[in-house]
């Protein structure tokens, strides 16, 4: 592989980051949910590098979904032009940067909506903003016994263009029928503010909701780790996921060695060779986001072709593997930790984890190369 272009040599570890599968994934998820997309590019657009992923998605989609006020900047640096959406509650110290960058708050209370509304009219136009209410999360939004309420007083706010409804689920991947029920609710509640008439966007599903859940009487949907082509959910049946993972994470052999029978590998020798072992040395570690809960689990990764085991503890910079059986292995080599040949979504499972937590937890050391 040829380096970077913003790097001198080959990295020790780095991520490829393929914007055209970005694409296709972005094109799966509107075939199947059959309305329009918020792009959710949160935490750093879940590792992928957030400025070149909205970049990527601007005009594209309807919104682009972020978690803070330093995203949305950083969005807008990016020179992105479309509409970006909060997803979560705004400090109030936070709101006129916000309403200043042209992003549309969820409300998740009268408190925060009468802020908004003050900044709307002293500016003179109104901000636009969706109504957050809790079907069920129990995070962000207004809770069902205070609506009626709180929805009198939101909606005599001059300065607010309440455009939206949304909510969020907390089950879409574990508890279908939960998630059916509290739909069903959903729509109820926004039938009776008025529905479609009365809000343009109306949305609920995440990833995991749109792919179970499609339509769902929704306007729009705010899909995240599908777009970087990872199921939340196994397909049905074990069919092959129409999805292509976005990131590949990868590494180089920096050492192979021989090393005796009975010869420990790694912290606390929690492995011990039982054969002569050809070991080689990675470049990656928890240092980088590769789990250390990954120690000892039989996780695997992928060289020349192969998947071979990782042995002994992660250790902060490095990993070892067992090439006995492949003396082809040679330092140099690419290693995939994740990506088309080792799916982010085994890594998970082995590291007691989920696929969210594993793509946002690799640390800016690992260069993101786009392409
Ligand atoms: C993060 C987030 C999403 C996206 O979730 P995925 O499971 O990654 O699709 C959607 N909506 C809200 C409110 C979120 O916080």
């Amino acid at each position: 592989m040829n380096p970077p272009p913003h790097h001198p040599y080959h990295p020790r570890a780095w991520a490829e980051v393929d914007l055209a599968a970005l694409r296709q994934n972005l094109d799966a998820a509107r075939r199947h949910f059959g309305g329009d997309l918020m792009a959710v590019i949160k935490a750093d657009a879940y590792g992928h590098g957030l400025a070149r992923v909205a970049s990527a998605l601007d005009g594209r989609v309807r919104f682009l979904g972020v978690a803070t006020l330093d995203e949305a900047a950083a969005v807008r640096e990016a020179g992105v032009r479309g509409d970006i959406f909060l997803l979560g509650p705004s400090l109030a110290e936070e709101r006129a940067e916000f309403v200043r960058l042209g992003v549309t708050p969820s409300i998740s209370s009268v408190e925060e909506a009468a802020g908004f509304d003050r900044i709307g009219r002293t500016r003179g136009a109104p901000v636009r903003v969706h109504l957050m209410v809790d079907t069920g999360m129990g995070r962000e939004g207004i809770p069902p016994a205070e609506l009626a309420d709180a929805w009198e007083k939101i909606q005599s706010l001059d300065g607010l263009d309440v455009e939206g409804i949304a909510t969020h689920l907390p089950s879409a991947d574990e508890d279908a029928a939960f998630t059916t029920g509290q739909l069903a609710r959903f729509r109820e509640t926004a039938a009776s503010l008025g529905g479609p008439g009365r809000f343009r966007w109306i949305h609920a599903s995440n990833s995991a909701g749109l792919l179970a859940h499609p339509g769902a009487g929704c306007t729009l949907a705010r899909p995240g780790l599908l777009l970087y082509g990872v199921p939340p959910v196994s397909p049905p049946g074990g069919a092959e996921s129409p999805l292509s993972p976005v990131m590949r994470l990868m590494a180089r052999v920096t050492l192979v060695r021989t090393l005796p029978a009975d010869h420990g590998v790694s912290y606390g020798r929690d492995f011990i060779t039982s054969r002569e072992t050809r070991v080689a040395t990675v470049g990656i570690g928890y240092g980088d986001g590769y789990p250390r809960s990954l120690s000892g689990t039989g996780a695997e990764v992928f060289v020349r072709g192969r998947r071979l085991p990782v042995i002994g503890r992660v250790t902060m910079d490095q990993i070892m593997i067992d090439a006995t059986t492949h003396p082809e292995v040679a330092p140099g080599d690419d290693v995939e930790l994740f990506g088309p040949n080792i799916p982010v979504t085994e890594i998970a499972r082995r590291a007691a984890s989920i696929p969210w937590a594993i793509l946002t937890g690799i640390t800016r050391r690992v260069s993101r190369v786009h392409r």
